[in-house]
C-alpha cells in the first residue's frame, strides 16, 4: 500500500470526497499488516509530461496543487513498485481520471494514472489501463488518444449492445477479462474506483465482486510478468474500506 497521512488533509473539496475515504481503508490495511510505503509528491517535470502550464497554474491558484501532486506521486510510487515486481495499491486522494491535459472536473486536478504511466515509460513502453470506476475516465482517454502503446478499457462503458440496464456482475467481470485480449503490454494500471458498489452510485457490484476483479487482473497481468498497480479513483460509500480491502485481497 502506498500511503501518506497527508492524504487525510482537508482541502476545499466536494464534501463527498472527504479524508475518511482514505483514512478508514488505511486503518484496515494497516491492521491486515500490508506494507506501507510513503510517497514523495510528483515533481513538476513529471506533472508537465501530462499537463499544460496553464492548467498547472489554475490548480495552483485553486489551492489543490500540493494534494494533487502528492496523489500523483503516490501513483508513480505504485507504478515503480509494480516495475520491480511488487503489486501495489496507491491509496490516494484526490482522484484523477477526469483530469485532461488542460482541464479537469469531477473532483480531479492532475491525472495521477497518466502521470505514473508516463513516468515509467522508459522501462514500460506499452501499458494497459483498466478503469473500473463507475464513471468513464475521460481525462485519461483524452491524454492517451492516438497513442498506440496504451490501451484503456472502461468496463461497462464498452457496451456494444447498449444493454446498460441489463449489466450484471458476471458481464462486468467478463469485460475485465476481455481487457487483456489482443494487446501485449509491459504493465497493467488499474484506475480503481469503487462507486460501482451496490450501495454507492452505481448500484452494481458487491464487496466480493471486487475480490474477483482483483483476481482476474492478477491472472491477466501474467502477460506482463505480473507487473500491476492500482490507484484509487472514486468510491463514496462508507463501505469503501471493505471494497478496497476485498479488491486488494484478490489483486495481491
Ligand atoms: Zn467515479
Amino acid at each position: 500500500m502506498v500511503y501518506s497521512r497527508d492524504y487525510e488533509q482537508k482541502y476545499p473539496a466536494n464534501p463527498v470526497e472527504n479524508p475518511d475515504r482514505v483514512r478508514l481503508p488505511a486503518e484496515e490495511l494497516r491492521a491486515a499488516s500490508y506494507r506501507i510505503i510513503k510517497p514523495e509528491p510528483a515533481s513538476l517535470d513529471a506533472i508537465r509530461k501530462v499537463h499544460g502550464s496553464e492548467h498547472i497554474d489554475r490548480v495552483r491558484k485553486s489551492g489543490h496543487y500540493e494534494a494533487a501532486a502528492l496523489a500523483a506521486g503516490g501513483a508513480i510510487c505504485a507504478a515503480e513498485l509494480a516495475m520491480k515486481g511488487e503489486p501495489a495499491f496507491a491509496l490516494v486522494r484526490p482522484p484523477g481520471h477526469h483530469a485532461a491535459a488542460n482541464r479537469a472536473w469531477g473532483m480531479c486536478y492532475f491525472n495521477s494514472m497518466a502521470i505514473a504511466i508516463k513516468s515509467i515509460r522508459p522501462k514500460a513502453k506499452r501499458a494497459l489501463i483498466i478503469d473500473i470506476d463507475l464513471h468513464f475516465g475521460d481525462g485519461t482517454v483524452s491524454i492517451f488518444r492516438g497513442d498506440l502503446n496504451v490501451k484503456i478499457v472502461n468496463p461497462w462503458s464498452v457496451d456494444e449492445d447498449f444493454e446498460y440496464l441489463n449489466m450484471d456482475e458476471s458481464r462486468y467481470l467478463g469485460q475485465v477479462k476481455e481487457a487483456f485480449q489482443g494487446f501485449d503490454c509491459d504493465v497493467v494500471g488499474v484506475s480503481a474506483g469503487f462507486d460501482t458498489y451496490i450501495e454507492d452510485w452505481g448500484r452494481l457490484l458487491k464487496t466480493e465482486d471486487f475480490f474477483k476483479i482483483g483476481k482476474v487482473i492478477k491472472e491477466g497481468s501474467k502477460i506482463c510478468g505480473g507487473r500491476r498497480f492500482a490507484v484509487l479513483e472514486g468510491g463514496y460509500h462508507p463501505d469503501l474500506r471493505w471494497c478496497i480491502k476485498s479488491f486488494i485481497e484478490g489483486f495481491d
